[in-house]
């Protein structure tokens, strides 16, 4: 039996086991490959690998684990959990039945594309979620931001550190009277319409097609997709969530410690604010330690 299963062996993941390998404890990682900024070229913002592709990051990482004889990364899926502390049994996708004393819950979240044609294949390159992730290398370009309800109006706001050229797509939201009007005293244009199709053209630069025309070019667009959980396993689990603007996130205390004693949850799967590698390695490193001290006799 190992000490510790983690499930999601990304960034948050691979964090807690550094740290539990370094405390020799045993472990398995058990990971599917598919971390939620693969369509990013470059990961920015965190210490000593700025501008860096996400999946080298994760690479060397994966490297640097190998020295530690305690831990073993798994390529493959967990299905289902069950099981109480100090006893816990994870059935992998082959079919193999693992058991473990805790659990570390960092599987992530996984962003729903809407049905607009050209956005998925957009999303990471012409369309982003976050200024603190791309803003940088596209300050002082004409953005657009697709509205997504009254927190947009937080955006707006945000975005004027990196731009002062911003196009608002209402995108079929109604846009209270009073916002509109703040928009206009700050020379922001506020777009109508739904929009229909992104036409990307190399770059970050994009058209964005409306149902009312005429068309729109932007240099980048910022928008914030609703978001869900990439496994249902705290579900059968029964594990308390929070509601976050865009979805929901697993409830932890300050130990990143879930509802049900010995499971532990990191990364955006447990993050209600802001969701980055930065803190998904900080809240991963955390759930380890916290799952290793729990162990202490
Ligand atoms: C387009 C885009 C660009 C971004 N750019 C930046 C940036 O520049 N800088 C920054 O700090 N943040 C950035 N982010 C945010 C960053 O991607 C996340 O905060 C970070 O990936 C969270 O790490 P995580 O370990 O919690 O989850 P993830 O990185 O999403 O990893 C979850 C892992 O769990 C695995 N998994 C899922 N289900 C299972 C299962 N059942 N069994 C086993 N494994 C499973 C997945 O395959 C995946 O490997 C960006 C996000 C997006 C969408």
């Amino acid at each position: 039996m190992d000490d510790v299963i983690i499930i999601g062996g990304s960034f948050a993941g691979l964090a807690a086991a550094l740290q539990l390998g370094r405390a020799r404890r045993k472990v398995t990682v058990l990971d599917t490959g598919l971390p939620r900024n693969r369509f990013a070229g470059h990961s920015h913002g965190l210490l000593g690998h700025d501008h860096k592709p996400p999946l080298d990051i994760l690479a060397e990482a994966r490297q640097q684990l190998a020295r530690y004889p305690t831990v073993k990364l798994v390529n493959a899926r967990a299905d289902s959990i069950s099981g109480t502390i100090d006893n816990f049994s994870v059935l992998t996708g082959d079919g193999e039945s693992l058991g473990a004393r805790r659990l570390i819950l960092s599987y992530g979240v996984a962003d729903q594309m809407p049905n607009v044609p050209g956005f998925a294949e957009s999303w990471g390159t012409s369309i982003v979620p976050c200024p603190y992730c791309d803003g940088f290398e596209v300050a002082g370009q004409h953005w657009g931001l697709v509205w997504s309800g009254p927190p947009s109006h937080n955006y707006v706001r945000l975005y004027h550190d990196w731009t002062d050229t911003l196009t608002v797509f209402a995108d079929g939201h109604d846009i209270p009277p009073d916002i509109r009007a703040d928009l206009a005293r700050r020379n922001i244009p506020v777009v109508d319409g739904r929009i229909t199709e992104i036409a990307r053209h190399g770059g970050h630069n994009a058209t964005v097609k409306l149902d009312t025309g005429p068309n729109a070019s932007v240099d980048i667009l910022f928008a914030h997709p609703c978001n869900k959980p990439s496994a249902s396993l705290h579900e059968s689990l029964g594990l308390a969530t929070v509601n976050t603007p865009l979805g929901i996130a697993l409830k932890v205390d300050e130990r990143r410690e879930t509802s049900t004693p010995g499971i532990y949850a990191a990364g955006d799967l447990a993050n209600a604010l802001m969701a980055s590698v930065t803190t998904a390695i900080s809240h991963g490193a955390t759930a380890g330690i916290s799952a290793q001290q729990s162990m202490l006799v």
